[in-house]
């Protein structure tokens, strides 16, 4: 149990820093054609300004994934790395190496993504009725 602390948590901060790198890349192609002609000293500027900086510009994905991978790295700590928060069984350490901020066990993970997917196919029909509404006047 220990070896597989040690070793997710060195999983989890490899992945923290890919995907830090990645937004710090986004960042960075996001602001060179706006930013011309300030000189590029924008990464110089004191770190909660490019903190706010980098919360404007990351993409929603993104900070899902950090803040994904900050929680396992607390639930580490707490000892509570590795168990379904639904059912509370163990999550093999296989699908930790592939997922290794995995929340829920294959079974739970399933049955919510079910249920995700039911609640969008709702919201998608309730979009088109809504344009089919507004579309009403045409013959
Ligand atoms: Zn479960």
């Amino acid at each position: 149990m220990k070896e597989k602390v040690e070793e997710m948590r060195g999983i989890l901060l490899s992945m923290k820093e890919t995907t830090l790198a990645e937004i710090q890349k986004s960042v960075r192609t996001g602001t060179d054609a706006s930013e011309g002609e300030s000189g590029g000293d924008i990464y110089d500027q004191a770190s909660s300004e490019r903190d706010r900086e980098l919360d404007l510009l990351l993409g929603d994905r993104e900070r899902e994934k950090l803040r994904s991978i900050d929680e396992a790295l607390d639930r580490l700590v707490d000892g509570e790395y590795g168990v379904c928060e639904e059912c509370e069984e163990e999550i093999p350490l296989g699908r930790l190496k592939v997922l290794p901020f995995a929340r829920y066990c294959v079974r739970c993970k399933a049955d919510i993504e079910k249920i995700q997917a039911q609640t969008r196919r709702f919201e998608e029909e309730r979009v088109y009725r809504e344009i089919a509404f507004t579309e009403e006047e045409e013959p």
